[in-house]
């Protein structure tokens, strides 16, 4: 049977972070993500960092109850952002171009 631990150690936990995220960029434990599941903010120091005991592979997991959201589901909060501006964004070959 395949036994489950935390990494609750920081160093470690940011260390796992940079290596199984190959998308984005951890600087710190404080750095922001958005889950795109459950939708709620998370820190690196709230995501669940899961190691298979006896094995060196981890996995990291979203905190929120019920959510089975892993990496590549967060997004930094300013690519949601973006996204929105995208949609509001007016084109901007309507906006005339003042005279001078
Ligand atoms: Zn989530």
């Amino acid at each position: 049977m395949k036994r489950l631990s935390v990494v609750t150690n920081l160093t470690d936990r940011l260390l796992a972070l940079r290596r199984l995220d190959r998308t984005r960029t951890w600087e710190s434990l404080d750095d922001l993500r958005v889950c795109r599941c459950c939708g709620k903010k998370i820190t690196g120091r709230q995501i669940e960092v899961i190691a298979a005991q006896g094995k060196s592979e981890m996995r990291l997991l979203c905190p929120t109850d019920g959510c089975s959201a892993t990496m590549s589901d967060w997004i930094y909060p300013s690519e949601r952002r973006r996204v929105l501006n995208g949609w509001n964004r007016p084109s901007q070959s309507l906006v005339p171009v003042p005279a001078t």
